[in-house]
């Protein structure tokens, strides 16, 4: 088994390409939440010590994908954050806000020998702007 830094850009790559597919696969927001206009992510990352990512923003309109997996800030981790759950809760909850808090469950890649776990903390706060009801 060859290691080196090679290695860890292909992995990286194939995870990106796997996850366009996935994006690509999604059916679009509007087919699966018709009444969305709008999902508002707002996420904040905590435990990555000095290095901790900066938060992200990120809003989906309906044309868009319905595909809600952020991949870990992190270039060496594999993991990957899934807001669908948490999508679902938003735009059935009366409130149409949902805050929660996720845990990387991705692995440092660049360290082989260890492969210590990331465990970064998301977390997050989702709105859904809903179109009113009839
Ligand atoms: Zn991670």
């Amino acid at each position: 088994m060859r290691l080196g830094r090679a290695h860890g850009t292909a992995t990286r790559q194939a995870r990106y390409s796997q996850l366009q597919r996935d994006r690509e696969a999604a059916p679009k927001l509007r087919t699966m939440f018709p009444v969305v206009e709008q999902l508002r992510f707002e996420l904040s990352f905590e435990g990555g010590g000095a290095a901790t990512p900066v938060p992200q923003s990120h809003v989906l309109h309906p044309p868009a994908r319905a595909f809600f997996s952020f991949p870990c800030p992190y270039a060496d981790c594999d993991g990957r954050f899934e807001l669908t759950a948490a999508v679902h809760a938003a735009v059935e909850d009366p409130s149409h806000r949902i805050e929660g808090v996720l845990e990387c469950a991705g692995s440092r890649v660049s360290d082989f020998r260890s492969k210590p776990l990331c465990q970064l903390r998301l977390c997050f706060t989702l709105t859904a702007v809903c179109s009113p009801p009839y």
